[in-house]
């Protein structure tokens, strides 16, 4: 049997954010988890894409742009530029930012409409039926919740009739359920079951895919009165920012050819798009689909309120960095919720975890190492050991091992969360390990060569938990490292494994990672930023 190495491509995409209003912190919860994987992933020597971007186009936009009396692609390059600049101010390593008033974008957009139109799996007729004008989206009347509500948003819709293009859906619906059983976790954790039960059992009409009602849109080449349905429109963001139809589709070949593994984040509320149109879209153009569309929850206040800015509760990141740094609040964003569930951002909740894991048991963990190792050893140089002769010290490392591996399956399986409790799992262990083996009385008692022992099993406890938590704490576990003195040869996951014991070390000046947090009194400024603005 040949022996085939499976190639390590990755592309990750976000849900381009809307731009009708500044960013929050509940745009910031996706994005970092994104972050959290591609780090990941490149940590593991995957080439990776990571896409994010803003979606430009539609009635909503047009009217907020009126209201503020200017001009619309001015309005959305404002917003553009508060998106790409929380994106720096996180630290989010995106390859790309697509936005869908660009050239690149609309280019591939009217490509698409004219070929799909060509092959006939569009066509023009009459739309009848239901509008929910926030959502910009029709239903029919026996997708409406009771009192004509918007299956997505909940809100009142209303009855239309107008001229349009629609996208032949019926068409690939038994290839679409066939897919879905073939690919059982195409979306994740049972969310596909609702959207099955709501629009496709019923049986799924075609979708209508053009608006004449504003103009800000993609203009369809054929019939230029109308603009492409701001949901197509922003769909096609995967693959036109990868350069599919242009002149040159060599990133879409490698990201989204077949050796690739394609992971989509999507919120709750745009799943149907994603799970639904998405595949229909793609199996129309003649593509592969993406592995995983990965529905995400919403990070919620204390009183379970959704962060909006139509509620006026949401807090921007900026001056919550300012105070805690970004790295506090990326591992607070990643470790806090599960990726899939709705989560809470709560002054408290952030505090404590900061000064539970961050300072407590992570930061402390690191300065004392450091000081017993000054303290106890030579201008700070911890001579090099061959083996660990103690059973606790065996333990502690292979219980390390085992954390690594079950580290790497739950990233694996897009759970950064449980990923980070095993990368603290190691510093507790190394905490205990401290109570247990007392290193001041074996100072005091001169067995020098256990303690020799014990310092490079918390160094090594060290090294391997800074790594597992670096695509979170993207200054501070460099920081440690550094500290402690860990060559850079070190600092790669492939070396996760390897004993540091047999180098040499020396270690640096300590200081402290993260400053310990006053309960109260940081609670109540946090709040003050999340939790009044009701
Ligand atoms: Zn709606």
């Amino acid at each position: 049997m040949a022996n085939i190495m499976k190639k390590k491509i990755f592309y990750i995409t976000t849900p381009i954010y809307y731009a009708s209003g500044e960013p929050h912190i509940g745009h910031a919860y996706a994005t970092v988890n994104a972050d959290l994987i591609a780090r990941y992933k490149r940590e593991m020597g995957y080439s990776v894409f990571f896409l994010t971007g803003t979606d430009e186009h539609g009635e909503k936009i047009q009217k907020n742009a009126e209201k503020e009396n200017i001009d619309v692609q001015k309005f959305v390059d404002r917003m553009a530029d508060s998106f790409k600049k929380l994106w720096s101010d996180l630290g989010i390593t995106n390859d790309d930012f697509i936005r869908t008033s660009e050239q690149r974008h609309v280019e591939t957009v009217q490509k698409v409409f004219t070929k799909l139109l060509q092959q006939k799996d569009i066509y023009k007729g009459k739309y009848k039926g239901w509008y929910c004008t926030p959502c910009e989206s029709f239903f029919t009347e026996g997708q409406l919740k009771e009192g004509h509500l918007c299956p997505d948003c909940g809100r009142e819709c209303h009855e239309v009739e107008q001229e349009a293009y629609f996208l032949n859906c019926k068409k690939y619906v038994n290839k679409l359920l066939d897919f879905y059983k073939k690919n059982p976790n195409f979306v994740p954790d049972g969310k596909l079951n609702e959207m099955i039960k709501t629009f496709i059992e019923p049986g799924l009409e075609d979708l209508c895919i053009t608006r004449t009602n504003f103009t800000w849109g993609v203009p369809v080449k054929e019939d230029p009165q109308h603009v492409v349905y701001v949901w197509i429109d922003a769909l096609l963001n995967y693959i036109s920012a990868l350069g599919y139809m242009s002149n040159d589709e060599s990133k879409f070949n490698e990201f989204w050819g077949k050796d690739s593994t394609i992971f989509q984040l999507a919120g709750r509320e745009i799943n149907r798009f994603h799970s639904i149109y998405w595949p229909i879209l793609l199996f129309a153009l003649n593509l592969r689909l993406p592995n995983t569309i990965f529905i995400h929850g919403l990070l919620v206040t204390r009183t379970g309120a959704k962060f909006s800015k139509s509620l006026g509760n949401a807090p921007k990141a900026g001056p919550i960095i300012e105070k805690y740094g970004l790295d506090a609040l990326r591992y607070y964003l990643g470790r806090e919720v599960i990726l899939g569930d709705d989560g809470n951002f709560t002054a408290k909740q952030f505090v404590d975890r900061f000064n539970i894991d961050l300072v407590n048991n992570y930061g402390n963990l690191v300065n004392r190492t450091i000081n017993m190792i000054r303290k106890y050893f030579k201008d700070g140089k911890l001579p090099s050991i061959y083996r660990y002769q103690n059973a606790k010290s065996r333990q502690v490392i292979s219980a390390m091992k085992e954390s690594i591996k079950k580290y790497k399956q739950e990233f694996d399986n897009y759970c950064p969360s449980k990923a980070f409790i095993c990368a603290m799992d190691i510093v507790d262990r190394a905490n205990k390990y401290i109570e247990d083996m007392t290193p001041w009385v074996l100072f005091k008692e001169n067995k020098i060569s256990l303690l020799k022992e014990v310092m490079y099993v918390l160094v090594e406890s060290i090294r391997v938990s800074s790594l597992l938590l670096r695509p979170a704490l993207i200054n501070k576990a460099d920081e440690a490292l550094d500290q402690l003195g860990v060559p850079l040869e070190f600092r790669q996951f492939n070396t996760l494994n390897k004993n540091l014991c047999l180098n040499k070390l020396k270690v640096n000046a300590p200081s402290a990672l993260f400053p310990r947090l006053d309960v109260d009194k940081e609670t109540e400024y946090l709040a003050s930023l999340i939790e009044a603005k009701k």
